[in-house]
């Protein structure tokens, strides 16, 4: 069991869903404005992710997969080993050495597509011709085949899903532009379409959160110097009925904070006596150099280096939401 809790402590490729999000983000960086997400069984038996981003040069897809050639994780060493390395800029080889992995890409100014993937011991990369238009499509097939112990850890298809659904949700709430879909045994679960412009914002909120967050959500804008906070808080009556949703982005990567959770609470506690923790999607701006980012795949946390002014900065931007609203 001591073996176990490390690994599943480790939170590298800890399940299904850090497998999506690793995939969506390289999507996003290349790029694509709609992203299409396949899941099978929870993810265990399938996942695929289709973008049209700016795709991956044939000479390049084999360094993709083959950065890290490590063949098994199957040991808390070998586990480690990859840790230590940093995750990022591992996540493919990563992906691939516990899956069955193919890469399908095809980039703007090649007329054919190519699919990698990684085989053997060695990890030996194939890559041959194929059919794709300009992106990428990552396939994951039997994620944890080789290591038994992670697969273990893995819980029902509908925990897994609930999971990535999380993680999609996540993103999709800080990407308006992005078109999403994402499918579950070939049904579509979401769809979310791209916003073309801020008035669409809450068609995609009402979306994610829900109409009765929708309903009960206050929109907040607030700016001081460098600082700006936007975004929505539910009055108390939606709060009640939505306590598991606080979504909070800095500089536009989601965190889990307590400084931020604290003046939005204190906002509501000194206004309206109202002593629970209010539903929100919020985003705060700040000068990159105020903050530092613990950049560990799964911790999303964040230090502010003036915590005192940015908790009160986020305590008037409430405040203020609520004495206009006259709740
Ligand atoms: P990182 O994203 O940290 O560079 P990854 O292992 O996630 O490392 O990806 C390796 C490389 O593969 C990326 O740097 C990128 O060049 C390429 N890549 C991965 N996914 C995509 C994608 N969907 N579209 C274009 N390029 C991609
Ligand atoms: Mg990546």
């Amino acid at each position: 069991p001591q073996l176990a809790n490390q690994i599943a402590a480790g939170e590298v490729v800890e399940r299904p869903a850090s497998v999506v999000k690793e995939l969506i983000e390289n999507s996003l960086d290349a790029g694509a404005t709609r992203i299409d997400i396949e899941i099978d069984r929870g993810g265990a038996r399938l996942i695929r992710i289709r973008d049209n981003g700016s795709g991956i040069p044939q000479k390049e897809l084999a360094l993709a997969l083959a950065r890290h050639a490590t063949s098994k994780i199957s040991s808390l060493d070998d586990l480690e080993a990859i840790m230590s390395l940093g995750f990022r800029g591992e996540a493919l080889a990563s992906i691939s050495s516990v899956s069955r992995l193919t890469l399908t890409s095809r980039t703007a100014d090649q007329s054919e597509a190519w699919q990698a993937y990684a085989e053997g011991r060695d990890m030996e990369v194939t890559v041959k011709p194929a059919a794709h238009p300009v992106g990428t499509t990552l396939e994951v097939l039997d994620l944890f085949y080789n290591t038994p112990a992670r697969r273990k850890f893995m819980r029902t298809e509908k925990t897994e899903f609930g999971h990535i659904d999380e993680v999609v949700r996540r993103i999709a709430l800080a990407r308006f532009d992005v078109a999403i879909t994402l499918s579950h045994n070939g049904k579509i679960m979401r769809q979310y379409r791209a916003a073309k412009d801020p008035s669409q914002h809450e068609r995609r909120l009402g979306a994610i959160c829900g109409p009765q967050f929708l309903q009960h959500a206050l929109a907040v804008s607030w700016s001081h110097g460098d600082l700006t906070i936007r975004g929505w808080v539910a009055d108390p009556a939606g709060s009640r009925a939505l306590t598991e949703m606080q979504y909070c982005y800095v500089n536009n990567r989601m965190m889990k904070d307590r400084l931020i959770n604290h003046a939005i609470r204190q906002a509501y506690q000194d206004q309206l006596k109202d002593d629970q923790l209010p539903a929100y999607v919020l985003y705060l701006d700040i000068d990159p150099h105020q903050v530092d980012v613990n950049v560990h795949p799964a911790k999303h946390e964040v230090r502010f280096h003036q915590a005192r002014l940015v908790h009160d900065f986020i305590y008037q931007a409430v405040v203020s939401v609520l004495q206009e609203a006259g709740t």
